[in-house]
């Protein structure tokens, strides 16, 4: 019997969390997994690659326009390679808490049978926008809902601040549960020393960087299109960034408790790095 693997995916506003996972996501794909993705950002736009557009509606609007009696049709869409997409949306801008949607959708999508043994999937991926665990959108690493963390960050300090604060709420977390941290993923801002700051920042806290995305163009050229660059260029080198993660994601094995860094040893090593060149 196939376990699915239930997998988060945090960092900093910004950073290239939805942009990172989908576009992994149809790296998985092409090795014939099942995956559905789950949208825990009230942008709604963690599906939109997979989707070819935006989602038409999140599972808060759902609920919101046609009450309770919803059926899993109604909040889950079919995207690329049949991955299954699932936006939870957010309250009204200045209502609520933020973090509401992402339990009110995992409820609902657990309620409706979506993590069903008949379902298939091999994997569920939760978009969690994050610069600090808190609240609602700690909801992922509480109570086995995402058992593996994946931190997408870079060498620019605000995302290494990021994943250091993300490793606390991870730490704290996994004290209590089955929450791990898989690995850094270091989507890269071409600063100077980034691979090799980012793999020492991932030994400092005990994990691995699981992979080095480059930054290039295509991504964009791809996100015009409304397509993850796998689907959009298939033969594209960025393509192939991308289906290397995969599998590394894949074939990962190594989890751990993360030992975040105190704030003083993260400068330090922004300092050594940065002044390396
Ligand atoms: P997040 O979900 O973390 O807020 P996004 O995935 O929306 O961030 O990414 C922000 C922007 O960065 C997007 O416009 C995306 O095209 C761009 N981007 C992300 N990763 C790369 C990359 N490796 N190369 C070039 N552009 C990238
Ligand atoms: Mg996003």
């Amino acid at each position: 019997m196939r376990k699915m693997r239930k997998v988060a995916i945090y960092g900093k506003g910004g950073i290239g969390k939805s942009t990172t996972t989908q576009n992994t996501v149809a790296g998985l794909v092409e090795m014939g997994r099942k995956v559905m993705v789950v949208g825990c950002d009230p942008k709604a736009d963690s599906t939109r690659l997979l989707l070819g557009g935006l989602a038409q509606k999140s599972v808060l609007d759902t609920l919101r326009e046609e009450g309770e009696d919803v059926e899993l049709e109604n909040i889950r869409k079919a995207g690329y390679g049949g991955t299954w997409c699932v936006e939870s949306g957010g309250p009204e801008p200045g209502v609520g808490c933020a973090g509401r949607g992402i339990i009110t959708s995992i409820n609902m999508l657990e309620s409706l049978g979506a993590y069903e043994e008949s379902e298939g999937l091999d994997y569920a991926f939760y978009d969690v926008l994050g610069d600090v665990v808190c609240g609602g959108f700690a909801m992922p690493i509480r109570d086995g809902k995402a058992e593996e963390i994946y931190i997408v960050c870079s060498g620019e300090m605000m995302a290494m601040y990021a994943a250091n604060n993300i490793s606390k709420g991870i730490m704290k977390f996994a004290q209590s549960g089955a929450v791990r941290l898989g690995g850094l993923i270091c989507n890269s801002r071409n600063v100077d020393n980034e691979k090799e700051m980012i793999q020492e920042f991932a030994k400092k806290l005990g994990t691995q960087m699981i992979y080095f995305v480059p930054r290039d163009n295509d991504v964009q050229r791809a996100e015009i299109n409304r397509k993850t660059v796998i689907e959009w260029k298939p033969e594209a080198k960025q393509a192939d960034e991308y289906r290397g993660l995969a599998k590394a994601i894949d074939g990962n094995q190594f989890f751990v408790i993360p030992k975040p860094l105190a704030i003083e040893e993260l400068e330090k090593l922004l300092m050594d790095y940065g002044l390396m060149s």
